[in-house]
């Protein structure tokens, strides 16, 4: 059960001395109770309180790291509430009775760049189907194309085979069950990674969880069912909501999910993808599917990055000058500002006119054109200001405006007398054509 801020405030030092940032030890434990701030800000708390109180304050949903990838350490169920923190991982099954080379090849066809973020499958679920040579060679393929790898085997045997070929790379160990618990737990602390939990019911796999946490592994990731797609959304959602019930949280559900579409939908991509988009809004942090085409991709990463993008902070790419199609100092210049959509529409427009062009982009705090006009943060003075500390080098003095703040033209040429301010079009799409009969 979380703690109250009353409960935290009677024992705090209750010195009121301001250095945990917050003006008294009562405001600084509702913080801490409401998970805004860690207990260790305060200098003054004893060990003895902070351990009591670490384990009751901390975040409900633990954050497991798998390489450099992390899921779960979410707070709400809902991104309008906040932000969610770890995005869903996808990830593509192999086994060792298909074509492991071909299906790697597939598998790591799909890797491109949007808005600032790779977009690629992160890792690789290794399945087996009984053949433990064949399964430790599959093992041993996933783990050298450099994607993250899942160990899906819940033979001890078999397991213990693979974790052994790759044991530097940490895979995920998935397929503790009842029956093999002991072993397969006993495998995942003596190789340190992390282990995949599986049940047929919520409450079996909830007796589980709790017997590994008994046993003193509170690294663990949860597998949604894959008896039916309904009985795997009911694992998704009612996981998520035990752990992150804020009346009555159930830390024993406090752990990332993993829901297998592969099996959910063998053989039928569309499916999968559907499912896989159903499962990255609610709330499988990884998604294992059978394959990953372009097609596939694209909608699901758009999906995800809209998702897991924090909505109180804008998308902003750095500001500075880009020159695009091979420009130097002697192409003409055009200027817009840092919201990241803005920058990739805009300058997948240049690109794709073959004009050579340097892409101003300055700080206009994350907004949009016309927002940001409308607040203030792109206006004549910012973009002379921009232009006097980072165009000097310029001899092509044309500098182009967003056809939106044409307004700002006169005051623009009075800033910058040596400058042949023009307007550009209001939409980056005609941006190909306005160039193309640019003079
Ligand atoms: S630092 Fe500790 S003692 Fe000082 S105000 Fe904050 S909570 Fe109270």
């Amino acid at each position: 059960m979380a703690l109250k801020g009353i409960d935290i405030f009677k024992m705090s030092p209750k010195k009121n001395c301001k250095e945990c940032g917050v003006p008294t030890c009562m405001a600084f434990s509702m913080k801490v109770a409401a998970g805004a701030l860690p207990i260790t800000k305060c200098p003054y708390m004893g060990a003895d309180v902070i351990a009591k109180l670490s384990e009751a304050t901390a975040p409900p949903m633990k954050t497991i790291k798998v390489g450099d990838l992390k899921m779960g350490g979410e707070t709400v169920l809902f991104r309008h509430e906040k932000t969610f923190v770890s995005k869903t991982l996808y990830a593509v099954s192999v086994n060792e009775a298909q074509d492991v080379d071909a299906v790697l090849a597939e598998a790591q066809k799909v890797d491109y760049e949007r808005i600032g973020e790779r977009e690629y499958v992160e890792m690789i679920f290794v399945d087996y189907k009984g053949d433990k040579d064949a399964y430790v060679e599959a093992a041993k393929k996933a783990a050298a194309i450099g994607r993250e790898v899942i160990l899906n085997v819940e033979c001890p045997e078999a397991a213990e085979a693979a974790l052994e070929a790759i044991k530097d790379k940490k895979p995920v160990l998935n397929g503790a069950t009842a029956e093999n618990a002991d072993a397969m737990n006993a495998l995942a602390t003596k190789y340190g990674v992390v282990l995949g939990i599986k049940a047929a019911t919520l409450d079996e796999l909830h007796a589980l969880a709790e017997k590994m946490e008994a046993a003193g592994n509170k690294n663990m990731i949860l597998n949604a069912s894959t008896a039916s797609i309904k009985d795997a959304f009911e694992f998704a959602v009612q996981i998520r909501r035990a752990c992150l019930d804020k009346k009555n949280t159930d830390r024993t559900f406090g752990y990332p999910t993993l829901v297998n579409v592969a099996a959910l939908a063998a053989g039928d991509q569309a499916m999968q993808t559907a499912l896989a988009s159903l499962f990255t809004m609610k709330y499988g942090s990884i998604v294992v599917m059978e394959g990953m085409s372009y097609a596939q991709a694209l909608p699901l990463y758009g999906l995800r990055q809209n998702l897991f993008t924090d909505p109180q902070k804008p998308m902003k790419v750095a500001p500075g000058i880009y020159p695009l199609n091979g420009a130097d100092e002697n192409a003409i210049c055009c200027i817009t500002v840092d919201f990241a959509l803005t920058y990739f529409v805009v300058s997948g427009e240049l690109e794709r006119s073959g004009v050579p062009i340097n892409m101003f982009i300055c700080d206009a705090g994350g907004y949009s054109v016309l927002t940001a006009w409308a607040a203030g943060k792109l206006s004549a003075s910012t973009i002379a200001k921009f232009v006097q500390e980072n165009a000097g080098a310029m001899q092509n003095k044309t500098l182009i405006l967003p056809g939106k703040v044409a307004v700002l033209q006169g005051e623009v040429k009075d800033k910058l007398p040596d400058w042949n301010v023009v307007i550009g079009p209001r939409e980056a799409v005609e941006l190909v054509q306005y160039l193309k009969e640019f003079k």
